[in-house]
């Protein structure tokens, strides 16, 4: 078990490279140069998710807007032991998180998310069925 590090520990290279997970695509680097601290070294993939485009501040006006991006990290020297296992963080909508999932939390938000989008597909027949009314009654 590692122990919880000072928060003025700074990370030395083999602290930051020697747990380095396949997956991680974060530039070491660059925190080795900047010597980041040991409670901040971070393993992460990114994934920026769709754009949809959409009106985010109610003026009507759509924007590009990231849904559905993730993040994969692991925080190996983190003060909270949750974060020294990888979890995943979803951004359901730019800058809205559900952060630090465990595979049983990421399993209930994509199984939350799926029903969600079989309730879509009912409103997407309803749309069409709604459409068709209408124009027949041009
Ligand atoms: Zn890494």
């Amino acid at each position: 078990m590692t122990t919880v590090p000072t928060p003025q520990a700074k990370a030395t290279a083999q602290e930051i490279l020697g747990q380095c997970p396949s997956w991680c695509t974060t530039d070491h680097q660059r925190d080795i140069e900047t010597g980041e601290f040991l409670v901040d070294v971070t393993h992460a993939h990114h994934d920026t998710g769709a754009v949809v485009s959409m009106s985010i501040d109610g003026e009507g006006v759509d924007v590009p807007a990231s849904v559905l991006g993730t993040i994969l990290d692991v925080h190996p020297y983190s003060d909270n032991l949750h974060q020294r296992l990888p979890n995943v963080s979803v951004e359901i909508v730019d800058g809205h998180w559900v952060d630090d999932m465990d595979p049983a939390g990421l399993a209930n938000l994509i199984a939350t998310l799926r029903r969600r989008l079989d309730d879509l597909d009912r409103v997407h027949a309803q749309l069409l069925a709604a459409r068709a009314e209408w124009e027949a009654k041009g």
